[in-house]
């Protein structure tokens, strides 16, 4: 830290994201990312917004959104692109909280949004999970606070059912609620809470092509809402970065929407790989949560956690571990291909030196 920073952001610790390793024939299983590519328009698409770079992308991002509020069924004034969702949570978070309105979350769940409480100055509230890490809407009740719930939630991989977000929303008519729904095409169908946009002006619906998109680094995300909270983070957005997105990812991200087959097909193919991944850990004696998104929440019935992590490692298999209070038994595993997750069970079966479980 040099003596200019800030003293206001001294304390601050950044979020630490999964490493990204230059190394050859890696199996990168520890940040969530599709293994697959993204759909094949989308490479044409982008050679065709190369000519366009000279001006500046549009500020409304208008064929992208619309391709996004049609296939949402909303109209496009109730949705806003963002440089990937984490960009849409500072967004939403400077815009509906300060030192008066705090931000609660649960205790285990996606670790930057207290980063971006700390780097925006706004108190924390932290909710507790139940002791087999659901989430009771009971306790977000009362709190003076807006609110952030990961559905489904990370690391856990836990889905709460759209019954409990409503709950919450009307039990905090006057807060917003965030709903980060980064996994959610993973869930199944009636897992968003899309559908309650239209009921509930508290409710914030935040999306990302990082995952069921193949698109995590063209950075970009969106949210729905009701046409005020959107004109509220757009006077947010139009303050600090109006051209937030560029017009290469605009264009990736209007051709991976467009392709509705290449998403199911891609998606089906990740859920069935993550059900033959949790059956082959359960043979293993692993205990394994019920997961609804691209990754599995496990926790390995001997060795420390964080020695397996090493362990898989050394075999260039890369997993993510927490060292957090109440996970740090546990490890989360990206869901790759089925020829991945092969290297990744015998990595971990010569790990463990044992011959493969029978199956
Ligand atoms: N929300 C959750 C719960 C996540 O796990 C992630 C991925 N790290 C994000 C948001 C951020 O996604 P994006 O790539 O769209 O910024």
């Amino acid at each position: 830290m040099s003596r200019f920073f800030t003293p206001t952001l001294a304390a601050l610790t950044p979020y630490t994201p999964g490493e990204q390793l230059a190394v050859a024939d890696l199996v990168k299983l520890n940040a969530n990312e599709n293994p697959y590519p993204p759909a094949p328009g989308v490479a044409a698409a982008v050679g065709d917004a190369v000519a366009g770079l000279r001006l500046y992308s549009d500020l409304r991002q208008t064929k992208l959104t619309e391709a996004i509020a049609r296939r949402c069924g909303v109209p496009a004034s109730w949705v806003l692109c963002g440089n990937g969702s984490d960009e849409n949570l500072l967004l939403a978070i400077r815009a509906f909280c300060d030192g008066g309105t705090p931000l609660a979350f649960a205790d285990i769940t996606y670790s930057f949004y207290p980063v971006l409480c700390d780097l925006l100055g706004v108190p924390k509230r932290v909710v507790p999970l139940r002791g087999d890490f659901t989430l009771d809407p009971a306790d977000y009740r009362g709190l003076g606070a807006a609110i952030v719930i990961a559905n489904p939630n990370a690391p856990t991989s836990l889905l709460a059912p759209t019954a409990a977000v409503e709950e919450i929303l009307q039990a905090n008519p006057d807060r917003v609620v965030i709903v980060d729904e980064a996994y959610v095409d993973f869930a199944g169908p009636g897992a968003s809470c899309l559908p309650l946009v239209k009921d509930h002006e508290n409710l914030l619906v935040v999306r990302t092509f990082s995952k069921s998109r193949s698109l995590a680094g063209a950075r970009l995300g969106f949210c729905v809402g009701q046409p005020g909270l959107i004109a509220d983070m757009n006077r947010v957005k139009f303050s600090y970065s109006p051209y937030n997105i560029n017009s290469m990812s605009e264009a990736a991200g209007a051709a991976a929407m467009e392709d509705e087959d290449y998403f199911r097909r891609t998606v089906a193919a990740i859920c069935e790989t993550r059900a033959a991944a949790a059956a082959g850990l359960r043979d293993r004696g692993w205990q394994v949560l019920d997961s609804a998104t691209n990754f599995l929440f496990a926790r390995p019935p001997r060795r420390p956690a964080a020695e397996i992590l090493e362990a898989l490692r050394r075999r260039r298999v890369l997993i993510r571990h927490f060292d957090a209070p109440r996970i740090r038994d546990w490890l989360r595993i990206s869901i790759g291909t089925p020829a991945q997750m092969q290297r990744f069970f015998d990595a971990l079966d010569e790990a463990e030196g044992a011959a493969p479980a029978a199956r």
